[in-house]
């Protein structure tokens, strides 16, 4: 993939304030860059490439360094969010559906509620000025699941009996992204070292692919399951 000869990368100190986010890397910056050029760093190594291919949504590592300076990165940074904020509410409606399909009220109760604080979450982690203050704006969303996760294993929500374990080891692995890339865990002990490769950024990326193909996995689950179940009648 890294098959150009990039420009010359720049250090920390010479890159612009906006995208000096974590001043445990310290080398590797991409010059800013015209679109072309942007699209061109798709094939050369700077500390952004592993980001790059590492992501479900690549426009944010692409463009950051584009010459539209920090509005352009504003930008790209809210845009990143509301990826992340639609695959937590699109992902989770289904399991809501399906564990509270017994309960219609409840049920659509649910949806609205999740529906809101979702909307709140993405207005939270569009705003938000700093690494805490997003992944805080995904708390309201994940003591939701919680909370339903909770109801379906003492038995009053419906599934499959395999899934719970896959949509919990799913929220696991999201929440250890979120606090790998707020404790900036590995570059913390080694600056420097990390610049390229296998840095906290990278590592949160994994993890939350990780965690998406477990929801894809607890959500065949639920499909499959669902054919053969019907809801008791009550007398
Ligand atoms: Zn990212």
């Amino acid at each position: 993939m890294a098959c150009l000869h990039g420009p010359r990368l720049l250090n920390l100190e010479k890159t612009p304030p906006h995208l000096q986010f974590n001043d445990l890397i310290l080398t590797g910056y991409r010059p800013i860059s015209t679109f072309q050029g942007c699209i061109r760093s798709l094939f050369y190594l700077h500390n952004e490439f592993g980001n790059i291919y590492t992501h479900g949504n690549v426009l944010y590592h692409t463009f950051m360094n584009h010459e539209g300076g920090e509005p352009i990165y504003d930008t790209l940074l809210s845009l990143d969010m509301v990826g992340v904020c639609l695959v937590n509410t699109l992902g989770c409606l289904p399991i809501i559906y399906i564990t509270l399909m017994c309960y219609p009220g409840t049920c659509i109760l649910a949806l609205l509620s999740y529906s809101l604080i979702s909307a709140w979450g993405i207005l939270c982690a569009t705003t938000a000025r700093s690494n805490y203050g997003r992944l805080r704006a995904f708390i309201w969303q994940a003591l939701f699941r919680v909370l339903l996760f909770l109801f379906r294993w003492l038995g009053d929500g419906v599934g499959s009996p395999a899934s719970l374990r896959l949509f919990f080891t799913m929220d696991m692995l999201a929440i250890m992204g979120g606090l790998v890339n707020l404790s900036r865990v590995p570059e913390r002990f080694s600056p420097g070292l990390f610049d390229y490769w296998c840095n906290s950024h990278q590592i949160m990326h994994v993890l939350v692919i990780c965690s998406i193909i477990y929801m894809h996995w607890g959500m065949l689950e639920d499909l499959a399951w669902i054919k053969t179940f019907q809801c008791p009648v009550l007398e």
